[in-house]
Parts: structure tokens; sequence; C-alpha cells
């Protein structure tokens, strides 16, 4: 009588989640641990990357990430350049499905 089935694989389940979320605000991922973001160069032959704190930014809380680049002037800090693309700092982000 032992059933040992065994299909429930939730491993996809919460990139699914996250693509179908909207942008996130500044304070929703300060929520989630995420206490900085980083600027990378898009120039091939600089590719330079900073990690950027939201507190020395000063960027308003309920400003949305993908939006910090309309409101700040934010360059490369080596080759000056303003083509540059902007993640959060995932690696202190808290895994809350734990
Ligand atoms: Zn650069």
């Amino acid at each position: 009588m032992e059933r040992a089935n065994r299909d429930g694989l939730d491993a996809g389940r919460l990139v699914c989640h996250l693509a179908s979320m909207p942008p996130p605000t500044i304070a929703k991922l300060k929520s989630m641990g995420v206490r900085r973001f980083s600027v990378t160069c898009s120039k091939f032959d600089c590719r330079h990357s900073a990690n950027v704190d939201f507190a020395q930014a000063g960027l308003p809380d309920n400003l949305y990430f993908p939006d910090i680049a309309m409101v700040r002037r934010v360059t490369c800090a080596k080759c000056g350049g303003r083509d540059v693309g902007l993640m959060p700092d995932w690696t202190t982000h808290r895994a809350a499905d734990n």
C-alpha cells in the first residue's frame, strides 16, 4: 500500500513567477534584501562594471527599477559612456522560498 509517486517539481515556479511580475520598485527590491545594483558599460572594449548602493544613489523608494536611467544620468565611471546596463545585485537577495 505504499505510494512513491513524486511528480511535483517546483523548480520552475519561481522563474515563471518573476517573469510575469511588473517591474519592481526600489522599495520592493530593498524588501527582498537587494541593497545595490550593478552598472555595466555596454561598450564592447570597456565592459566596466560597478556596484552602486541604493542609499548612495539617493533614489526614491517608489521608483521603478528600470526607470533609474530616466531620473539619473548614469554613466560609465571608466569611459564616461552613457550606454550602460543596470541590473539589481541579487547576491544579497534573501531567498524567500527556503
Ligand atoms: Zn565604459
